[in-house]
Order: C-alpha cells, then structure tokens, then sequence
C-alpha cells in the first residue's frame, strides 16, 4: 500500500530520543527551551513556546488575543476540526467564512463579509501549506481591532512574501503531528512577537506556575511557585523535543523533495482537462504538506468512486479537507459556503512523502488516467 503520508524520521532521531531519555529530564526542560529558541529563529519570531498540540496552542493564542466567551472569532470551516474547537475551548463563538478555491483560504473579503461588531479575532489558517494572505486580511481586521492568530498548524517551511509563513502574525500556532511535514510525534509551537503575552503563555501552559518546574529544579534556593490565574497542562516533552530539534535541521530538505516532486505531478497530471491542484500562490511559496487536487464539476468519476479505485490499487488517499459546518457538532451554526462544500465534496489528497519514489508516484498518477 502507498501510504498518504510518512514521516521522515530515522537514526538521528532516535539518538536523540535516546539521549534525552539517558539524561534522566523527560519532561519539559533544556531540550524544549534549545528547541522554542531554534525554531524562533528559523520563523524569525522573537518568542517561541512549546506546546502540547496546535489545538491546545491555538486555544493559548486565542487568550493571548483576549478572545473570552460572547466574542466572535471568524474561521474556516474547510479545515480540520482543531480550528473551530479551538473557539470553543475558549468561549467564544465561531462564525464560519468562505475560501478561496486555488489557495483553499480565507480571503479578505470572505473575512469582511463574516465580521461583525462583535469579532474579537480571526483564525487564519495557511490551508494544507499554502501561504494565506496575512496582509490583505490584516488590513481588512485592524482597523477594527480585530486580531489575526495565523492557524500554521502545516506551514512549518512555507515562505510568505519571501519570508518565513507566520513571521508577521502577531500569533501563531504550528503543528507537529505525523501527518504535518516536521513531525515530533504530537507537539505544537506558538510564536509572539510581544513580550508580556508569551510571558503569559509560557506560564499557562504549564499550569500557571510562576517559576517552571526546570528553573526551580535548576535553582540552588528553594523556590516556591505560585499560580495568579487557571492554567492548563499544555507542555511538550524533552523527548518530543529532541526529535524537533533534527527535524527542524532536515527541514529544508523536506520541503526541497516535496516541491521536486509536487512538481512531478503537476507535469504528470496536466492532461486531465479540468484538474485543478495544489500549487504556489503569486505570494509566496508552499511546502506541499498535502498535495491535493479538485475534480472537475463534470468528471467522469466521483470523488469518492475514485477514492475507492485508489485503495483498490493499492494506494491510500483521503478527501482533501473536510467542513466544521457540516459535521453534526456545528451542524446548529447557519453558513452559507459554496466553495467549501464544493471542495470538501470534490477534492481528493494524493500521497506524498519524503522517501515517495517515482515508480510509486507513477502508480498513483495512473489510477487518476484509468477511464
Ligand atoms: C493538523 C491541524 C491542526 C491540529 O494540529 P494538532 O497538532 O494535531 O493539534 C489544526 N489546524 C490545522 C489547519 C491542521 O491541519
């Protein structure tokens, strides 16, 4: 079987695994501070806090940004349920927009449209790694005092405007989940630009201790914390850690075979007349965390009969993205998205991996030709 995805982890991780292990520190420690500092320097951020999750991370950021219950926060709902939970986590109300077909994100003026007197912020999600058009949205929030979270749960390796995707959110939140391009197993990271804020989510992430477990451990003095306000246990751990730490130097290899071979399948797919895929918008540049394609309104197939002939030939695909609005969960929040429901219903997510070899993609590029 062709899986959708693999990560690409090997020896190197697991020396590193290893000696976080025999160091006798598991929990969150040196390893998680050298990692928040590495990563804050490849995004370009001044802050950098280690997460459990991006979904635990988006629910930090939506209180850094002062989202409480009664507030309005605008999101996608063509996105992976994390987005919306994430609203709820913290109170709040998510109100669904729109998408752009070719980048699968909100636009500016989908945003516009979903905004009301009541939107404290906007989750911004850089859709299956491509870039979403922070600066066209921002200008759109910021005059109202609306604040931006960027959702960069796929973007690790994605350039906005020549610079790292996220550099410019005043929040973001990534993902390290297996199934994202950078992977520590689960893990997330949040970047901030302002001070006070990451101070405060660096302590509500763990518990909202007042001095972190690892200082007091490395403290002469006896130390004791206090806690000013209701913390959550959202840390990573000193393993997930030094896994992160190679992954993030392997990055940019990761990314450099994706494109190479996204490219491929472009090439391979262009005769299929209507295909739309995944590729770069004029803005930016994406790290094809998923490499997805729309079938064209009058395909022979249907998306979900050619989801069953690739798993017939051996090859693991997935619909492309599903829709909050359409699952029974927020089934009760009214929206009216056309292009979601047209992308959720016809868009499929063809496998792509770091070790994926050409004969292999070949096989898949096949199945899409069969008649
Ligand atoms: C994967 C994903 C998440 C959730 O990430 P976790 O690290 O698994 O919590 C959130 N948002 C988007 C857009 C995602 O793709």
């Amino acid at each position: 079987m062709i899986p959708v995805m693999r990560p690409w982890l090997g020896e190197e991780e697991a020396r590193a695994a290893s000696e976080a292990v025999l160091s006798g520190w598991v929990a969150q420690g040196p390893r998680v501070a050298e990692f928040e500092a590495a990563f804050a320097g490849a995004v370009g951020v001044p802050h950098a806090i280690a997460v459990s999750s991006c979904t635990t991370g988006l629910h930090l950021c939506l209180i850094g940004a002062g989202v409480g219950p009664g507030d309005e926060v605008v999101v996608p709902s063509l996105s992976f349920i994390a987005t919306t939970n994430a609203v709820m986590y913290a109170g709040a109300v998510p109100v669904f927009a729109d998408v752009d077909a070719a980048t699968l994100n909100l636009t500016p003026e989908t945003v516009e449209a979903a905004v009301t007197p009541r939107t404290k912020a906007v989750i911004l999600v850089d859709q299956c790694g491509i870039p979403a058009d922070l600066d066209a949205v921002r200008a759109v929030c910021e005059p109202r005092g609306i604040t931006v979270i960027e959702d960069a749960a796929c973007a690790a390796g994605v350039t906005y405007k020549g610079r790292p995707a996220a550099m410019a959110a005043e929040l973001a939140a990534f993902s390290f989940h297996p199934r994202k391009v950078l992977t520590t197993g689960e893990g997330g990271m949040v970047t901030a630009h302002d001070a006070g804020v990451a101070a405060r989510l660096k302590r509500l992430r763990e518990h909202a201790m007042s001095v972190s477990a690892a200082d007091r451990h490395a403290s002469s003095t006896v130390t004791l914390e206090g806690y000013d306000e209701v913390g959550y246990n959202y840390r990573m751990t000193d393993i997930q850690a030094a896994i992160g730490l190679v992954q993030l130097r392997k990055l940019p290899e990761m990314v450099a075979r994706r494109r190479e071979l996204a490219e491929r399948y472009q090439k391979a797919l262009s005769g299929i007349p209507g295909l739309v895929t995944a590729t770069d918008p004029s803005y930016g540049t994406t790290n094809y965390q998923s490499f997805w394609v729309t079938l064209p309104e009058d395909h022979p197939i249907s998306r979900d009969d050619l989801l069953v002939r690739l798993a017939e030939r051996g090859v693991s695909a997935r619909r492309a993205l599903m829709a909050a609005h359409l699952q029974p969960a927020y089934a009760h929040i009214g929206a009216s998205l056309p292009v979601t429901e047209r992308l959720t219903r016809d868009s499929v997510t063809l496998p792509l991996y770091h070790e994926m070899t050409e004969e292999e993609q070949d096989r898949v590029v096949e199945v899409l030709y069969d008649k």
